[in-house]
């Protein structure tokens, strides 16, 4: 899966309605502390599903509305629109949006769908809100400090067979 574009409206610190073009190829994103470059990332990760407020670096989920600043009023809604080409170069675009008090809606492809859908979309295990190939801030500090049977976990994690021992200690108890 390639992600090539990312639309963001009231999500986070991304206000007013912003749209981020990701060409191929490596794409870095600079800027000073506090301006939203782990806001991308985490808006990235919600469209797909991310359902923990803690991975959210919030309180719940409403709180990636735009609470407002001393000049702007707080928004209604969020919205992330992610569009990508999937594995076999068809396109595809994943739609979230929050409301207060209404919770999240999805659309794929411009249909409504369910979050499980969502989930579905992104299940192989290369890509998804806890895919590997998304590292958090302090993460790395996390690999550096684990003890080595939890940074074995990790790393059968990121190879992708995490899995396997859990059929594994299912067959063995059958
Ligand atoms: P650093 O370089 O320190 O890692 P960063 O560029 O990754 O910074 P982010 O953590 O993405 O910055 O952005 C944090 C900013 O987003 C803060 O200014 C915070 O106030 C703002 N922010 C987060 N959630 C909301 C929200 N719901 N409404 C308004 N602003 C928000
Ligand atoms: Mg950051």
């Amino acid at each position: 899966m390639e992600i090539r574009q990312l639309k963001l409206s009231g999500f986070k610190s991304f206000v007013e309605p912003a749209t981020l073009r990701i060409e191929p190829g490596l794409t870095g994103v600079v800027g000073p502390n506090g301006c939203g470059k782990s806001n991308l990332l985490e808006a990235i990760r919600w469209v797909m599903g991310e359902n923990s407020p803690k991975s959210m670096r919030s309180g719940g989920m409403e709180d990636v509305i735009f609470a407002g600043t001393a000049t702007r009023p707080p928004r209604d809604f969020a919205e992330v629109i992610l569009h990508a080409a999937d594995a076999e170069g068809e396109e595809l675009s994943v739609t979230r949006r929050i409301e207060r008090g209404a919770g999240s809606a999805y659309r794929v492809n411009g249909r409504d769908v369910r979050a499980k859908d969502v989930a579905l979309v992104f299940a192989d295990a290369a890509t998804g809100a806890h895919s590997p190939a998304l590292v958090s801030q302090g993460k790395i500090a996390q690999v550096i400090a684990a003890r080595p049977d939890e940074r074995r976990m990790m790393l059968e994690e990121a190879a992708g067979i995490a899995g396997l021992h859990v059929r594994r200690r299912d067959a063995e108890t059958k």
